[in-house]
């Protein structure tokens, strides 16, 4: 697996989760050289990246989560905190909103709405058990309340390595 920023991104940072997504996932994960997200997919009206443009404009030979300061949208939500391709390979999270003076809690967010998103490349859908970390967030209110753990259920669920997918979920 491949975590690959696209613009600045704190390389103490990305160590950490990149960690992190090691031992929630068990495969090795790889950080990848900062990239320059996509221009095209700025839309100048709304002052936000659109998800789904960057996902498409992306190629990659490996399940890869594409990590932003930048603010996204999906279409029909004013932002989102990540988009995946459900059996897929790709996924991308913006920390962009997820920010907090704790730096600790600011973490935690980042991870929790990275193996969300990872989640879904891994074929799970959203999921209503409590403090699931497939639970939808609108916001960080909700992202708050969850763990970064899957529930039994979802675990049990977690179908990897996926080969290639065109089913889209957002966010
Ligand atoms: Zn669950
Ligand atoms: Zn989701």
């Amino acid at each position: 697996m491949i975590l690959q920023p696209l613009g600045e991104v704190d390389s103490g940072l990305l160590k950490w989760l990149a960690e992190e997504l090691e031992k929630k996932f068990g495969m090795r994960v790889t950080v990848g050289y900062g990239m320059r997200i996509p221009e095209e997919c700025f839309n100048r009206k709304r002052n936000q990246f659109n998800s789904t443009c960057i996902l498409m404009a992306m190629k990659v030979e490996e399940i890869t989560l594409f990590i932003t300061p930048e603010d996204i949208y999906a279409e029909g939500m004013n932002f989102v905190f990540g988009e995946a391709e459900i059996n897929g390979k790709k996924a991308i999270m913006s920390f962009s909103r997820l920010k907090s003076p704790d730096f600790e809690l600011f973490r935690q967010r980042i991870l929790k709405e990275s193996v969300h998103e990872l989640g879904h490349v891994f074929g799970l859908m959203h999921c209503k058990t409590r403090g699931c970390v497939m639970n939808f967030s609108p916001s960080v209110f909700e992202v708050d309340k969850k763990s970064a753990d899957f529930c039994e259920k979802c675990s049990k669920k977690l179908k990897y390595p996926k080969q290639s997918g065109n089913s889209w979920v957002k966010p």
